[in-house]
């Protein structure tokens, strides 16, 4: 049985799913307005390691995660690029998806455009003003929170609390501080949409429980996002959802925020914290370890030691897979247990990390384990046990693909004429004879590679 940490009962509880064999999930997707950063590049490896889990145990996912291309900041960044606010989303939307693809974050089943939900959030609206749940200020039209029974379960706070602290804004026309916008009224030169309550856009939280709602159905399994989204964003969500008489998610399911580092790093290498600069200059398999070596509700420190520290450790993976000729795994295609064999000691490590990952997703404990069994592996094939040996390798390799981290480096089906050139330019790297480093990097671009450096030295791929 799955177990997972509910964020509003605050324990970890039975996975219950709506459909036995089948689980529904929705993570917040990001606003496209900018380079995705590493709390991006956690949330969406945290929960596409989630998904990956369930697909092993055998579960059928359907995994939604949703494109916000309106709001404030889209239409902030359009003005300050001098562009409209379609170009502003297909540039960053773009990058989004080529940092996913770098990642290795497999492609959610559906991924909703909120401009496309805009009809069905108009409807939701409107019924919430024909019975007096929304009402109507010179801005735009705003939830009465007063009027959702519940509201506070997500902050952990009942309303009168929420209301006395200091996190909330002055009221102005509103009934109450807390209400928020559900529709914005246009302002001149800004994406509008027309609405019986006047021409405007969706607020962001309408986005969200529209999308959520529309794709998954009632009573859908599992909500997921980071812990900064918890208050406001899916408090606000589920406000609607009760308001509007919808049964909301089952499970509340929150990942842990990225800590940048101390202010060397910051400093000296100011954009570190895009995922695109992260792939140019490490092995993109590095964050996934990371985030995998801490538990996902947990903060996650980056600096440059830790991103070293897990190419090392993939430097040894990688001559595991070398060593007991394991396949490729860890693609698009979500590998599953029952495509797998274990066996001998392999079923034993597959048992002992499918309970720990079942409770709660304790991934730093699988990878624990795994590292351990791969030590246990070499020696039995040191001491010529091989099949003892190559029961593990091959658990281990599948274990891992379960997690979406492959043993092989991009760079594994390296011809021997490019891999010495990779080498040659490595030396020629540290010996800083640059002009040779960059004239076999030529080299290596005209056979058709695309070359980038890590920390571990040059990274080769196929375009
Ligand atoms: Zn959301």
């Amino acid at each position: 049985m799955l177990r997972l940490y509910d964020s509003v009962d605050g324990e970890v509880r039975d996975f219950n799913l709506r459909d036995p064999g089948h689980v529904s999930m929705y993570v917040c997707g990001p606003t496209v307005d900018n380079l995705p950063h590493l709390g991006h590049g956690r949330f969406t490896l945290v929960w596409d390691i989630a998904r990956r889990w369930f697909t092993f145990r055998g579960l059928d996912v359907n995994y939604v995660s949703n494109i916000t291309d309106i709001e404030d900041k889209i239409i902030a960044r359009s003005l300050q690029e001098g562009r409209s606010t379609a170009e502003v989303v297909a540039t960053y939307e773009g990058l989004w998806w080529e940092a996913m693809d770098q990642l290795g974050v497999a492609r959610p089943d559906e991924a909703p455009h909120a401009t496309d939900w805009v009809p069905q959030m108009i409807e939701l609206i409107s019924g919430f003003l024909e019975n007096d749940i929304a009402y109507v200020i010179s801005d735009g039209v705003y939830l009465d929170v007063s009027r959702v029974p519940d509201y506070g379960l997500l902050a952990g706070q009942p309303l009168d609390s929420l209301r006395a602290g200091d996190r909330v804004e002055a009221v102005g026309e509103k009934r109450s501080p807390l209400d928020f916008a559900l529709w914005k009224n246009a302002k001149p030169g800004e994406p509008s949409w027309p609405a019986p309550f006047g021409e405007g856009r969706p607020g962001w939280h309408t986005e969200c429980v529209v999308m959520s709602l529309g794709l998954l159905g009632d009573d859908f399994d599992l909500h997921c996002g980071g812990l900064d989204l918890k208050f406001p964003h899916h408090e606000n969500e589920r406000a609607q959802a009760v308001a509007a008489g919808r049964v909301f998610s089952r499970h509340w399911s929150h990942n842990g925020l990225v800590m940048v580092g101390g202010e060397k790093m910051s400093k000296s290498l100011g954009n570190f914290t895009s995922l695109t600069h992260l792939a140019e200059t490490s092995d993109p398999r590095a964050y996934r370890l990371l985030v995998l070596r801490s538990h996902y509700r947990s903060p996650l420190e980056v600096t440059t030691d830790t991103i070293a520290d897990a190419e090392r450790a993939l430097a040894r993976l990688d001559a595991f897979a070398r060593r007991f000729e394991l396949p490729a795994l860890a693609g698009d295609t979500l590998e599953v247990a029952s495509q797998h064999r274990f066996e001998g000691d392999g079923e034993a490590l597959y048992l002992e990390v499918g309970a720990v990952l079942d409770d709660d997703l304790k991934t730093p404990l699988a990878v624990a384990l795994l590292f351990d069994a791969l030590a246990s592996a070499n020696s039995a094939a040191d001491g010529g046990d091989g099949s003892r040996a190559q029961d593990l390798a091959d658990a281990i390799n599948a274990l891992f693909g379960a997690l979406g981290l492959s043993l092989h480096s991009r760079g594994d089906d390296v011809d021997p004429i490019s891999a010495d050139l990779v080498t040659r330019r490595d030396e020629a790297r540290v010996a800083k004879d640059w002009a040779e480093a960059d004239r076999l990097r030529n080299e290596l671009v005209t056979l058709g590679w695309v070359v980038e450096d890590a920390s571990t030295g040059t990274l080769i791929r196929r375009p």
